[in-house]
């Protein structure tokens, strides 16, 4: 691998699948070896659509091949007028929804960053509220609204105007939902900080996939509506389908004040990311927030061909939660036969997740998984979820490959476990 020993020690995924990937078509990969990989892990995230889709490629190389602009800042360009057009026509208005949409830089943490921005900007508050074991990206405002404490750890300076809430069931459901915060927030004595905006997650992906229950995604609506508080959806991971609707707070019924999309906005793995804002609170003024990358327009024809191709009629969101649901009863059989481990399955659509009661096992899990050429990655604070996520567009043979591979891994590492 003597190619790689210039790249820095913080490279991660490499260390766990080490091999050299070099071509990539739906739900696989293949080496330099012409080894094939299934994949259930589809870019954290951003490969919704699988790898290299049709539909998408295609009018991709037609734009290059015919020298349409690659870098547009954001100016005004055929590309973007056409995302932005489609967007509205397919996404936006069918749900009743009503948003300017902002370009920041083509990131989830750009996104985040924009969207804290706005809500201290309108709100003219600096403290922000984030929950238990959110994950919200690597900048330092992002970091500062994250749980995990070794990614919190790399900022180097104290990570301050954030103040963490339990996130649904932090007590196991044995307190009821807003307690603590419903309390501090009403009581003038409490010494909390009023907050600008409270940021959440529907689903934490990086954080174990953990859903929030609808109720408790209503209640948090409601109670940022009562004490004027700015309600801030990171769909970054969670939106374009992952959990089955294009935005995963659909299911709720709420409406947030700013959203934050990326992953699979592109739908290719071209860098893109959007913040969506509601129209009276887009108080930017011009250039505020900016980027040399905001205007990537090949992500913006691939981004418009991928809502064309799949947010046209409701297939691929039933499909999403019919497969969801056929991971869900694999993962409970495997949880039901297991002995000594405790095995918890956990998700939603197809975010999925298993918990282990012995937290390295899920990493073992995916090493064995991947012997068994299967890429899927751990989450939660000690890493003791394994994460299936496909591509929604796996086909179901695929899937039942995948899930024949999980359950061997699974039962390869947890058997002969002693109680
Ligand atoms: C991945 C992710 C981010 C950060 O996105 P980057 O593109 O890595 O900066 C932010 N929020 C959530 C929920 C994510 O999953």
């Amino acid at each position: 691998m003597n190619d790689f020993d210039v790249e820095s020690e913080v490279r991660s995924y490499c260390r766990s699948w080490p091999v050299v990937f070099d071509t990539a078509r739906g739900a696989r990969l293949t080496d330099v070896d012409g080894r094939s990989y299934l994949d259930f892990f589809a870019g954290a995230g951003a490969l919704n659509y699988g790898h290299n889709p049709p539909a998408l490629k295609e009018p991709l190389l037609e734009y290059l091949g015919r020298d349409g602009i690659t870098h547009g800042l954001d100016m005004y360009t055929v590309a973007k007028g056409e995302f932005l057009r489609t967007f509205e026509e397919l996404v936006l208005r069918p749900r009743g929804l009503n948003y300017k949409v902002q370009f920041p830089g083509p990131t989830g943490a750009n996104t985040v960053e924009s969207a804290l921005k706005l809500a201290r900007k309108i709100a003219g508050r600096e403290s922000i509220i984030n929950f238990t074991h959110a994950f919200h990206g690597m900048t330092l405002g992002a970091l500062s609204v994250t749980g995990n404490s070794m990614k919190r750890g790399g900022a180097g300076i104290p990570l301050v105007h954030a103040t963490p809430m339990p996130f649904d069931n932090y007590f196991d459901g044995t307190v009821p939902d807003f307690l603590w915060l419903d309390r501090l927030l009403g009581d003038s004595g409490s010494g909390l900080n009023e907050p600008a905006g409270v940021i959440v997650e529907t689903v934490q992906g990086e954080g174990g996939i953990n859903p929030a229950r609808i109720e408790w995604l209503q209640g948090l609506a409601d109670l940022c509506r009562r004490h004027h508080i700015l309600l801030i959806v990171d769909d970054v991971q969670m939106g374009v389908g992952r959990t089955g609707p294009f935005f995963s707070f659909e299911i709720a019924g709420i409406e947030p004040d700013i959203v934050c999309l990326s992953k699979s906005i592109s739908g290719y793995g071209l860098p893109m990311a959007l913040t969506l804002i509601k129209p009276e609170y887009d108080q930017w003024g011009p250039g505020e927030h900016n980027g040399t990358f905001r205007g990537n327009n090949p992500a913006f024809v691939t981004a418009t061909a991928a809502l064309r191709e799949y947010w046209s009629d409701d297939a691929l969101e039933r499909s999403t939660l019919a497969k969801g649901e056929r991971v869900e009863a694999a993962l409970s059989e495997l949880a039901d036969s297991s002995q000594a481990v405790e095995l918890t399955p956990k998700g939603r659509g197809l975010a999925r997740g298993l918990s282990f009661s012995h937290p390295e096992m899920a990493a073992k899990t995916c090493a064995a998984a991947f012997e068994r050429g299967l890429l899927m990655e751990t989450a939660g604070p000690s890493d003791e979820v394994m994460k299936i996520m496909p591509p929604l567009t796996i086909s179901d043979a695929e899937l039942e490959e995948g899930l024949a591979v999980v359950g061997d891994a699974v039962r390869t590492v947890t058997e002969g476990v002693l109680a």
